[in-house]
């Protein structure tokens, strides 16, 4: 299959480009489509032969569920049930943070099909804010079911030429829309009534922090072995090891924590690439990409996180990857997930 890439970046193009996808997506195919978190790998989510399409090109296992993207919050009660208790914090959340990248995990109506959900009786839904996106949904005037445009496992796409990289030949068109403004997968919550205040559990970390939510409820605490994210059957995409680049990936907990082996090239992905942080004289780094040079900002480490590591996974004079710890607060907290998750992929040999 030939893939096309449908530019946005003036007018005509996107106009062009949104008709094309939107016809495409009529037609029950898929394709890659920018987000403001990652790309994305579109389907009519209401059409369960399109969807089984997602799972193919991804050779994404059939128990791993897919986020439902709505044209508008009106659409939130044709995919979901509101549970009695949840409607004030619901319509607060979505009030504040759509469109945006905060996915709820709700009961599903039956609209939904169950390929989408991979028969669990909830669906993840949001309503993103990409320009080019929200065109596409409107247009077509139905919910839109996408995962991250990658293979399976591997690191999530934060421009076209990395869709480009994961699905080649496999779908025929990706909408180029720039680069992602979050550059991480969208915070995934479920909510819990509770007096006094409705408890809510962070399924995933994203761009949605903690102290983001905590004025909507009570963060609960979820301990990272027994969180969902560990395959707990609520949730069985949660896999701990996920967002994997090719190489082998290790995270250091402290500089001492690494003794290089003779003979092996790494390479370095830094926080801020400052000396006195103790990581930049540890090795002769073959390659050093610096996350937010500087000062330090999680939001442009945030932005930046799967580019670089991407950027380090195809250099040529690198044989393993070594991350430096960046602050486990904030967004920082959303990519040492994607960090641990990373380095629980392979074999730990170390
Ligand atoms: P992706 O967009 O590739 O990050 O994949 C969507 C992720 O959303 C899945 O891997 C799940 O972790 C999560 N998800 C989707 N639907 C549900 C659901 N009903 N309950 C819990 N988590 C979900
Ligand atoms: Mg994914």
């Amino acid at each position: 299959m030939l893939t096309q890439i449908a530019r946005t970046d003036h007018e005509p193009a996107a106009k062009e480009a949104v008709n094309r996808a939107v016809l495409h997506l009529r037609q029950g195919d898929v394709v890659a489509l920018p987000t403001e978190t990652v790309y994305g790998l579109g389907a009519d989510a209401l059409d369960p032969v399109a969807v089984a399409k997602v799972f193919e090109a991804k050779e994404r296992p059939a128990f791993d569920p897919l986020i439902v993207h709505l044209p508008h919050r009106k659409w939130l009660t044709q995919v979901a049930t509101i549970p009695a208790g949840l409607e004030e914090v619901i319509a607060r959340l979505t009030e504040t943070f759509w469109p945006g990248p905060l996915t709820l995990v709700l009961p599903k109506t039956d609209r939904v099909p169950d390929i989408v959900t991979s028969g669990l009786p909830t669906v993840a839904v949001r309503v993103s804010n990409h320009p080019i996106f929200k065109r596409i949904v409107k247009e077509l005037d139905r919910p839109i079911a996408a995962p991250s445009a990658n293979r399976f496992g591997r690191m999530s796409p934060t421009s076209a030429a990395a869709v480009q990289e994961e699905l080649q030949g496999r779908i025929p068109l990706i909408v180029d829309g720039g680069a992602c403004s979050c550059g991480l997968e969208s915070t995934i919550i479920r909510l819990e009534p509770a007096s006094p205040k409705p408890r809510i559990h962070i399924l995933r970390a994203g761009p949605v922090t903690a102290d983001h939510l905590k004025p909507f409820g009570k963060i609960a605490k979820e301990r990272r072995n027994e969180s969902v994210e560990a395959n707990a059957p609520e949730a069985p995409g949660m896999l701990q090891s996920h967002y994997a680049p090719g190489k082998p990936l290790r995270l250091l907990d402290s500089p001492a924590a690494f003794r290089p082996e003779p003979g092996l090239r790494y390479g370095l992905l830094s926080y801020r690439g400052e000396e006195e942080d103790g990581y930049l004289d540890l090795a002769p780094w073959t390659q050093v990409a610096v996350l937010s040079p500087g000062s330090g900002k999680l939001p442009e480490a945030g932005v930046r996180f799967f580019h670089l590591l991407r950027q380090l996974d195809r250099a040529g004079d690198v044989d393993e990857i070594i991350a430096e710890p960046v602050p486990d607060r904030g967004v920082g907290a959303a990519i040492m997930d994607r960090l641990r998750k990373a380095s629980a992929s392979r074999p730990q040999s170390y």
